[in-house]
């Protein structure tokens, strides 16, 4: 028993790494970092990154985009054997989406508080009226996924400043999450 919980560990971390690989592309496009992938049969067969400005799209979350994905390579919208990893806790939406595509299991990375639907605003993965409930497990690489947060509002804030003094605005990537 102690073993499986071993590797279950062992494997989160491995696969939230990608996850926050991917909030890295997400970082470099001035986005809020947040990644995603999909673990099926052990391996990733999808990815997504939060591209909410680039695109210019409410619905260009790291989430959505990899649940887009993997249902495309499945061939089937039901993702019942698949760990969704996400580096930041899911809104509301992309919740949905994952109860929608009965998704079994979501490990996450650090907490949203003000905006999160995976028990900080809300649970809606865990809703006993809905027909589908998804296990949560959070805090893993909490550190790291919540450390690219910060320095992410840090430099933002650092830029507005600067811009701010030097009476040039530039363009102004989204702030919430
Ligand atoms: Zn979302």
């Amino acid at each position: 028993m102690g073993d499986i919980v071993l590797n279950t560990e062992k494997t989160d971390i491995k696969f939230m790494k990608e996850a926050i690989r991917q909030a890295k592309k997400a970082y470099k496009l001035d986005e809020t970092p947040i990644g995603c992938v999909i673990v099926h049969d052990g391996k990733v067969i999808a990815r997504g990154y939060n591209r909410r400005n680039t695109d210019k799209s409410p619905l260009a979350h790291a989430e959505i985009t990899a649940i887009r994905k993997a249902s495309r390579k499945l061939g089937d919208w039901r993702l019942e054997e698949c760990t969704l990893y996400v580096t930041l806790e899911p809104c509301q939406m992309c919740a949905g989406a994952i109860v929608q595509s009965r998704i079994p299991r979501v490990v996450i990375g650090c907490m949203n508080p003000k905006a999160g639907c995976a028990g900080s605003v809300l649970n809606l993965l865990q809703v006993e009226r809905f027909n589908h409930q998804a296990e949560i497990e959070t805090g893993v690489l909490e550190d790291e996924c919540s450390g690219l947060m910060k320095q992410f509002f840090k430099e933002l804030r650092e830029r507005k400043k600067r811009e701010k003094e030097s009476g040039c605005p530039a363009d102004e990537p989204g702030t919430e999450v």
